[in-house]
């Protein structure tokens, strides 16, 4: 048995929706497939949500519409009986309904509704899939991930139940792979202990196919996704970019944390924990090259893997003169941190004052205020983290002198040695991040290091062709 989730990008319209139906019935092995919205269905849908949320009825039909247009649209083409999309979407039309009524009264049943609406864009994959496999002949089910992906109750991004999942998935997922029948179900897609819709955040579809993964014991979980694998930067931003042959998981879940949305920041650890290899795989070149993020990758002695960058994020320096003599000082300053639900990225500390990192939707007024009694607090919006990541980062010769030589006069305004050395971050003004990407792929992993395809082969010389 193995995982095969597809992406938004791999299910964007008729054709490409073709291609996975292709790739699931060319599979070796039975798969449990795990779908995303068509293309940018979320988007849409959540403008659509938002909408409703405001009031603003013709805004919120009007987006709706235009989306059933599109999937019937795309079910005519499937050769789908596209009477069935409205059909199916009855109840997406009666949540935005829902949602108007309460436009602006109550923030729960906002953030409840919501789900319910966006959920819709995965179930509108699955729905499609299902027909056409069904059509070709393949022994299909579609199984309702609210039925299995049991999580809390925190709408829009929901936690898993990772033993709940482990036993729905058994019982409703497992006896139909066990007879050779292919389960489609929706990634992203969970439901609370009271059967309310969830959803588990950006790019959470990902994390859905680890969790079901680890929860069935398959042999491998698959990402089919629009890049060749892992790459050693975002190919949007450095078109040289070239694919990784491996990964350890530990990169791997390091240059996701750091923004590399190739995989969602929560994919690896299910998948690892149970033993289970993560690849990523380009749905356009089945037969191309691909990464493979396991447990058993060996450990370079030295070399940047990859960098990452992330961005919009705010750096906040907080600065007293109590710092000085105080022991326990910084443990108050970041319990203020915590009573307000601010995540903190990166610190760095000075003599009399710290700097730290968050993300640039962070409550920055009231923290400001609730640490006006132990600080002056001052707020730099518009900055970007990027990272340097990989194993052999600490044995990579000159490694920081490189890269601050490289950076010239793009002066970062943070520099952190990630506590568990294998992460070298800057923070740069926003702007700046394109530029500081390049400069530093260039430096570490571009140029004449380039590629050597005959080098490549196991992950250890990968690891020494990059640190060359
Ligand atoms: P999907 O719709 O399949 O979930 P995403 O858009 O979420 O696809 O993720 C794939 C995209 O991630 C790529 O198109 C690429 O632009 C981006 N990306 C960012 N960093 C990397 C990286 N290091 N390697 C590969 N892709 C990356
Ligand atoms: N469709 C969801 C999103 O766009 C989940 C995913 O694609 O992983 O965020
Ligand atoms: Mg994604």
């Amino acid at each position: 048995m193995i995982v095969m989730k597809f992406g938004g990008s791999s299910l964007a319209d008729a054709p490409r929706l073709l291609q996975v139906a292709d790739l699931v019935l060319a599979a070796e092995r039975t798969p449990c497939v795990v779908l995303s919205a068509p293309g940018d269905s979320t988007d849409r849908l959540l403008a659509v949500a938002r909408a409703a949320a405001a009031g603003r009825a013709d805004e919120a039909r009007d987006g709706l519409a235009e989306l059933f247009t599109r999937w019937t649209a795309e079910a005519e083409q499937l050769g789908v009986d596209p009477e069935r999309v409205p059909a199916r979407l009855r109840r997406l039309r009666d949540d935005v309904e829902l949602l108007l009524l309460a436009a602006g009264r109550d923030p729960a049943a906002t953030a409840r509704v919501t789900d319910a609406i966006v959920a819709h864009g995965e179930r509108i994959s699955t729905s499609l899939l299902c027909d056409v496999l069904q059509r070709r002949g393949a022994r299909v089910v579609e199984v309702d991930a609210r039925d299995v992906v049991r999580t809390d109750r925190r709408f829009g991004r929901a936690r898993p139940d990772r033993a709940a999942i482990r036993a729905t998935a058994r019982q409703s997922i497992l006896p139909h792979l066990a007879t050779g029948t292919v389960v489609v179900t929706q990634g992203f897609v969970g439901s609370a202990p009271d059967g309310a819709t969830t959803t588990l955040g950006r790019g959470g579809s990902d994390w859905s196919a680890s969790l079901l993964g680890a929860a069935l014991g398959v042999e491998e979980v698959q990402i089919w996704t629009d890049v060749e694998g892992v790459l050693t930067a975002d190919p949007r931003v450095v078109p040289e970019a070239r694919p990784l042959v491996a990964l350890r998981p530990e990169e791997a879940a390091e240059l996701a944390a750091f923004g590399a949305r190739v995989l969602h920041p929560a994919t690896i650890q299910p998948a690892v924990d149970a033993g289970i290899p993560v690849t990523v795989r380009h749905t356009g070149r089945a037969r191309g090259s691909f990464t493979r993020i396991a447990a058993d990758v060996p450990r370079a002695g030295s070399g940047i893997a990859a960098i990452a960058s992330r961005g919009p994020v705010s750096v906040l320096t907080m600065t007293s003169r109590r710092m000085l003599e105080a022991s326990g000082y910084l443990a108050k300053l970041f319990d203020v941190f915590g009573q307000l639900g601010v995540a903190v990225d990166l610190i760095s500390t000075a003599e009399v004052s710290v700097a730290c990192t968050v993300e640039a939707d962070a409550p920055i007024d009231a923290l400001r205020e609730a640490l006006a009694e132990l600080a002056h607090v001052e707020v730099t919006t518009d900055q970007s983290i990027v990272a340097l990541v990989g194993e052999g980062l600490r044995g990579t010769e000159q490694v920081l002198e490189r890269a601050c030589r490289s950076l010239g006069a793009l002066l970062p305004r943070m520099v952190c040695f990630g506590g568990n050395s294998r992460n070298l971050s800057f923070v740069v003004a926003r702007g700046e991040e394109v530029e500081v990407v390049r400069r530093l792929h260039d430096e570490f992993l571009g140029g004449d290091r380039r590629w050597d395809a005959e080098l490549v082969g196991t992950a250890a010389s990968l690891h020494q062709e990059v640190s060359r």
